[in-house]
């Protein structure tokens, strides 16, 4: 871990004092409840300083450094905080935004952002375009001083509780692939939108199916240039694949130290003992990395490919992490209540897609063949 600057260790305790005030995390009657539980913790944190502390003052944030605002994540996720409500917002969309959106835009948007007043989602996959992202067919067709779109996105998260959508849409040819792509930041209560939550596993609709039916939105949506759309599609994967991942992995820290703690209590059979050291192994090399990716951020260097290796090991760890969960909890976690080992279950479940979203595995395993070593490219 990186050497904390005084202000840094100062905040640990702010982050050790918040925590200390906050009640243990409920056990939820439904999606519902556990979506306005987490909105207002969200509002908590953000009240406290903590949501987002690397952000610039004027948008919400405390303008930390980013080795100290890594240190409040980390002491947050270690300390059993829950994920944020709105990380596709601050996580995903606001960085791309913070770099491409007009200065006035981003004071309306992203301290409400911050606080979960208003959800964000990611209108990227469809039905047709998910790991190729290039074959996406949802149009945007200019007419006057506005675009019309229409089309239908997929497994959009949160969508059916969002304020706004950051919209990938085809304004050149088909043929045009990541060169005919524009980003729209999209009000989600538009005429014309419809959404249809999806279940997952897990038994909560997480995610939505999201139609635009002729929708008219004004100019002013686009973000960056017309058929600029890809660099901010690229900007928002890696910030997902990248820094998020500071934000994710002490969640799955937590998880790891909590668990390894139980299991002192009592003997372990070998296997056990094996899937411990795994959870353990993956875990301090996606730590290792992303000390690196602090001191790079920290130095000013942008991320970049490298973010495929550091979503590669934060799945590792994250199913490593809950593959141990599962076996340490032995029959209890074959009796899916809505209790401590229940909510230990869900989280097993919702691993698994850890080597889906944000691209899947597979995808970050040709991205750093091809564009970290250099490897031939996959044959079309
Ligand atoms: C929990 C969750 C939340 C999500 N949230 C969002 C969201 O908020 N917004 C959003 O836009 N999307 C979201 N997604 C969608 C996610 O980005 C896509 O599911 C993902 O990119 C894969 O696309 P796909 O599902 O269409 O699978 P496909 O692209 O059809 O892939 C199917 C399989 O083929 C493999 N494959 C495909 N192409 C190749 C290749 N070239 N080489 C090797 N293997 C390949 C894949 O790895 C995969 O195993 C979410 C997904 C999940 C699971």
């Amino acid at each position: 871990m990186q050497q904390l600057s005084p202000a840094g260790l100062d905040l640990i305790s702010e982050v050790e004092a918040f925590l200390s005030n906050e009640p243990p995390v409920p056990h939820f009657g439904g999606l519902d409840e556990r979506f306005d539980y987490l909105v207002a913790y969200q509002q908590r944190l953000n009240r406290a300083g903590l949501a987002v502390p690397g952000w610039p003052l004027s948008y919400g944030g405390r303008g930390l450094r980013p080795r100290d605002a890594a240190a409040v994540s980390r002491a947050l996720g270690m300390g059993g905080a829950p994920e944020l409500i709105n990380f596709v917002g601050t996580d995903v969309v606001g960085p791309a935004l913070i770099r491409y959106a007009p200065e006035k835009r981003l004071k309306a948007w992203l301290p409400r952002m911050a606080a979960a007043d208003e959800i964000w989602c990611q209108l990227f996959s469809e039905p047709d375009a998910g790991s190729d992202l290039t074959n996406l067919r949802t149009s945007a067709r200019a007419e006057g001083d506005r675009w019309r779109i229409g089309g239908q996105k997929v497994w959009s998260t949160w969508a059916q509780f969002a304020r706004y959508g950051l919209l990938l849409a085809r304004t050149g040819t088909q043929e045009s692939r990541h060169r005919g792509v524009t980003a729209f930041v999209i009000e989600m209560d538009a005429p014309g939108i419809s959404v249809q939550p999806l279940e997952t596993m897990t038994g909560g609709a997480e995610f939505a199916e999201v139609f635009f039916d002729d929708v008219s939105i004004p100019s002013a949506s686009v973000v960056g240039d017309v058929h600029g759309g890809w660099r901010i599609a690229q900007a928002m994967l890696n910030a997902e694949r990248g820094p998020y991942a500071v934000r994710r992995a002490a969640v799955i820290g937590g998880t790891l130290w909590r668990v390894i703690r139980d299991s002192r209590t009592r003997d372990l059979s070998s296997d056990e003992r094996q899937l411990v050291a795994i959870a353990f192994t993956r875990f301090r090399l996606l730590e290792l990395r992303i000390d690196r990716l602090v001191a790079d951020l920290e130095a000013g260097i942008e991320v970049g490919a490298e973010t495929a290796v550091i979503k590669s090991l934060m799945t590792d760890s994250e199913q490593a992490t809950y593959d141990l969960v599962l076996r340490l909890r032995g029959a209890n976690a074959m009796a899916w209540s809505n209790d401590a080992t229940g909510v230990e279950v869900e989280e097993y479940l919702y691993s698994r897609a850890a080597s889906i979203y944000g691209g899947t595995s597979q995808i970050q395993r040709n991205l750093i063949g091809e564009r970290l070593l250099d490897l031939p490219r996959e044959l079309a």
